[in-house]
């Protein structure tokens, strides 16, 4: 528990006052467009997604054969790929949009990154690769490096095609396998596809009037341009000693990038329509002594004890205590310690909302007792409940506010930023002249080239998936569909998910590895769940999946609640990630194989 978590009881009329605070906080920032208020860094607005990272390199268009290709080289990307090549798979093709492995890590680069999951449970495979992480929360760069690590030890670089998309596929009855066409011209046969292309990947603006107006420099946050900025990802951003900066946006990118900008750049704007939740980082080396004392099987242990203590469920210890578990802790301890579990429905929402309110009150108290600008520091508190979006952690970003050459600008009641000119950010009728803009204005969700239909997949007899899919995604366990062999999806699909989504994927990869591996065992070519089981999967969803509908509404809008219009159809699987790998684990026991092969 943070140590400035002061427990107090919360009066009924101060209920009462929150939630009106916190619903006329929502409507100060309700958008009728809602999502559509965004547009893709795609197209004319191409520039804020091109890679500054990595020269793309003419190539010769590739047409081969191979056994299995993975779209996507992120973690969930590199889980499959190791998890193929432990089921015996030898030609793999991984491809990429990046210049490099690492997926988010690749793309995002900005001073200060870091994850905030701890590393210990964040970073995939680390006994497999031999490697302790060095720091509690990594940066962004040792995060990368291991990604690579994780390539070179899987062999995942051999056949490997970078700068480039998959634009097609296509089931090829005849010869039983797939048809993959990429941007380059390749044309490649393979039987097994991993689709990874991850879900928040593709960076988006807002639609702000005039931006394609602006004069001086401009870029997303996950483009970052070190050429214009110097320094690199641990700060140092020498060139902007003169340099007026804007930041439009304050989510979790935003508050890592802001302390640096504020250390390094002339004048820095804070442009903010939401303010975060800020909670105590705590970052801290790994101790080599304690490091030495770890046994195998240590990462699962911890890996496994996080994944249940933030679903809910209960561990006799808790080996990681941060800010994601106390949290959680805290919530349970409301439902199970000294009050009746067996309440009813609105009783238990009504505790959990006291314990959102007595979380968000110490939250509260932070940034008053950290910004010394008391005006500063109301601009600064968060009325929504804690979820509502991603909380976020840091012992730098409000500390940056109280420097003299830092000016948090407010844009809640004109609904972000107005419009620009050629040489300022506007909000209302106040112009601010500036001669950079950086967007951390985040990315869009879960749209995979699948679903958006920029990836046309088509599968026995023609079918176009997405016909199969047109009342919603049809599934077994959110992996594969029926007229669609021996294509598995990986990410959030009829499945559960977690704050540590990469454990999730590295059982989504051990899944398919298994799959994959039993089907070379049996010999079997083809791998496709029938109609029925599908419909089963579909039914099992509808039953358990939560009601969260009522709580997302309520809530301020962010990508969280599809920006205030929330979706009423919930598609996972309720009882949680835990229950969700043990079935997992079950159905591979007693003979789910039979079912799809
Ligand atoms: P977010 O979507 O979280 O934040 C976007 C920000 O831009 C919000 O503050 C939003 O305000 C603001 N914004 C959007 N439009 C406007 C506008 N017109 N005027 C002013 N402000 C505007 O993006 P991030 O890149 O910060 O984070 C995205 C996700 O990436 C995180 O939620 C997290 O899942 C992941 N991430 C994870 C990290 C990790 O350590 N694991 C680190 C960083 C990111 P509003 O809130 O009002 O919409």
């Amino acid at each position: 528990m943070s140590p400035n978590f002061v427990p107090h009881r919360i009066s009924p009329a101060e209920v009462d006052a929150l939630r009106a605070k916190y619903q006329a906080e929502r409507d100060r920032r309700v958008r009728p467009e809602g999502a559509a208020q965004y547009r893709r860094a795609a197209g004319e607005w191409g520039y804020y997604a091109a890679d500054p990272y990595t020269e793309r390199v003419d190539r010769e268009p590739v047409t081969s054969r191979v056994e299995a290709v993975v779209v996507g080289g992120g973690f969930g990307g590199l889980l499959a790929g190791a998890k193929l090549r432990e089921a015996g798979v030898r030609d793999l093709r991984m491809v990429d949009e990046g210049g490099d492995f690492g997926g988010t890590w690749y793309w995002n680069r900005y001073p200060g990154i870091h994850c905030d999951i701890e590393s210990t449970v964040y970073m995939p495979l680390l006994e497999e690769v031999g490697y302790v992480p060095r720091w509690r929360y990594a940066p962004g760069e040792e995060i990368r490096q291991h990604a690579m690590a994780i390539a070179k030890r899987f062999e995942l670089y051999s056949d490997a095609l970078f700068h480039t998309r998959v634009v097609d596929l296509r089931w090829d009855d005849d010869a039983g396998e797939w048809t993959v066409t990429t941007d380059r011209g390749d044309v490649f046969a393979t039987r097994w596809v991993v689709l990874g292309s991850g879900t928040l990947s593709q960076p988006k603006l807002p639609g702000i009037e005039g931006i394609e107006n602006f004069g001086g420099h401009t870029f997303h946050s996950s483009r970052w341009d070190y050429g214009y900025t110097g320094g690199d990802q641990s700060g140092g951003l020498h060139k902007l000693a003169d340099k007026r900066v804007a930041v439009v946006g304050t989510g979790a990118s935003a508050i890592q990038i802001v302390p640096h900008l504020a250390r390094d750049a002339q004048h820095l704007y804070v442009f903010q329509r939401t303010p975060s939740t800020v909670d105590v980082r705590d970052n801290r080396a790994i101790d080599p002594e304690w490091a030495a004392t770890l046994r195998p099987g240590w990462q699962r242990e911890r890996m496994e004890n996080f994944l249940t203590i933030v679903t809910g469920g209960h561990a006799d210890r808790d080996l990681i205590d941060d800010g994601w578990t106390a949290t959680a802790r805290l919530q349970r301890q409301m439902l199970t310690g000294s009050v009746d579990s067996n309440l009813p429905p609105e009783e238990r929402e009504y505790l959990d909302e006291l314990a959102d309110f007595r979380k968000m009150n110490e939250v509260r108290a932070r940034v008053e007792a950290i910004v010394e600008d008391p005006a500063t520091a109301e601009l600064l508190k968060p009325w929504y409940r804690y979820m509502c979006k991603r909380p976020t952690f840091s012992d730098h970003y409000l500390q940056a506010f109280n420097r003299d050459n830092v000016t948090l600008v407010d844009t809640a009641d004109t609904g972000g930023i107005s419009r620009m000119t050629p040489s300022a950010v506007v909000v209302g009728t106040q112009e601010y002249e500036v001669d950079c803009v950086i967007f951390a204005t985040g990315f869009e969700v879960g749209i995979s080239g699948v679903v958006s239909g920029t990836l046309p997949v088509h599968g026995r007899g023609g079918m176009p998936l997405l016909g199969h899919w047109r009342n919603g995604p049809r599934s077994l366990h959110g992996f594969y569909s029926h007229g669609f062999p021996n294509l598995f999806h990986l990410g959030s699909l009829q499945n559960a998910a977690a704050v540590n989504f990469v454990h999730v994927l590295q059982e989504q990869a051990t899944h398919i590895g298994a799959l994959v591996a039993e089907a070379g065992r049996r010999g079997v070519r083809r791998i496709e769940p029938s109609l029925d089981a599908e419909e089963a999967w579909i039914a099992t969803i509808r039953a358990t999946a939560p009601d969260n509908y009522a709580f997302q509404a309520e809530c301020t809008p962010g990508y969280y609640n599809a920006e205030g219009k929330p979706r009423p159809v919930n598609n996972s699987y309720g009882p949680g990630p835990v229950a969700f790998h043990d079935l997992l684990r079950r159905w591979r026991a007693e003979g789910g194989f039979d079912e799809v092969m």
